[in-house]
């Protein structure tokens, strides 16, 4: 890689964010297309001060992760129209004059992995585990690409203040045998350490669902995943999330096609 004077410079804006893979997935594609961009860790612990410093250093776009996507929306000129329902942005576009645009690209990240598994969101039916950030941002981006949506989760007050938000159907958690669905996906952190020995439903309803998707990825074959593709569902990784929220971000930067293959790789090792 050469830096120069006319390097453009990218990051991710967090706390902490040493254990990122964004840098690895990032710098790799812009190396395979030959760009002078460069993209590193952006530490961070106050959304207001990264924001301000994007501005003031000419950084070029950056990704926001935990603990600032919804504190940084404030800061920003613009937020596009379904990160602004979300409410949280992970995203952050410099446009040619310098405003600075907000976009959500978690959501685009889940349903491109659910529709390189093959699955028609139009005409399917999810059941949506969880009611924290990353169920907010699936959820609305379900909706958004036509799928309907039962969400279920522990506390049963907040699933449904979030289920009435969304527009969509409650079930309590204790009750997911109840429900009818194609795609089973679990937004909760039940499956990622210090919790990587439960699944957050009985392993006995699994078979009820087509695609079982996961966006646990620490680590990779989680304990819902070992027992749905056990029973012949087809198996979603939550690195095809991570993995395409991060193409959908490298095409807003550079308007250019992805290099998937050598972004999932990176990511991937
Ligand atoms: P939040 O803290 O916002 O939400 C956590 C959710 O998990 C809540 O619904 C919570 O339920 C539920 N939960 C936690 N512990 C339990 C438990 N013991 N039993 C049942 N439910 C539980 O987290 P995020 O939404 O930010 O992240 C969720 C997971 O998604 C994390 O593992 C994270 O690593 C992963 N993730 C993956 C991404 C990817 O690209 N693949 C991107 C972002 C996140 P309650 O409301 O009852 O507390």
């Amino acid at each position: 890689m050469r830096i120069d004077g006319a390097t453009g410079v990218y990051g991710i804006i967090g706390w902490p964010v040493r254990h990122s893979r964004s840098p690895a997935m990032h710098n790799a594609a812009f190396a395979a297309l030959g760009l002078n961009k460069v993209y590193v860790p952006l530490p961070a612990r106050e959304a207001g001060a990264a924001v301000a410093a994007v501005r003031s250093l000419g950084i070029c776009g950056a990704s926001v992760t935990i603990p600032h996507k919804e504190g940084v929306v404030e800061y920003l000129d613009e937020v596009e129209p379904v990160a602004a329902k979300i409410g949280a942005v992970n995203t952050l576009v410099v446009e040619a004059e310098g405003r600075i645009v907000g976009h959500n690209t978690d959501w685009i990240g889940a349903n491109r992995a659910l529709a390189e598994a093959g699955v028609e969101l139009a005409t399917a039916t999810v059941l949506l585990l969880g009611a924290g950030g990353s169920a907010r941002a699936i959820g609305f981006g379900l909706l958004a690409a036509g799928a309907r949506v039962v969400l279920a989760n522990r506390s049963e007050d907040k699933g449904q203040r979030l289920a009435a938000e969304l527009g969509c159907d409650f079930v309590p958690l204790a009750e997911v045998d109840r429900c009818e669905a194609d795609v089973l996906l679990n937004a909760t952190a039940v499956g990622m350490a210090p919790l990587e020995r439960l699944s957050p439903v009985p392993e006995s309803v699994l078979g009820r669902f087509q695609t079982v998707f996961d966006i646990v990825y620490a680590p990779r074959q989680t304990r819902l995943l070992a027992a749905a593709a056990a029973r012949g569902c087809r198996c979603v990784e939550g690195l095809a999330m991570l993995l395409y929220q991060g193409v959908a971000q490298f095409e807003l930067w550079t308007g250019r096609p992805a290099p998937v293959e050598v972004m999932r790789e990176a990511i991937c090792s």
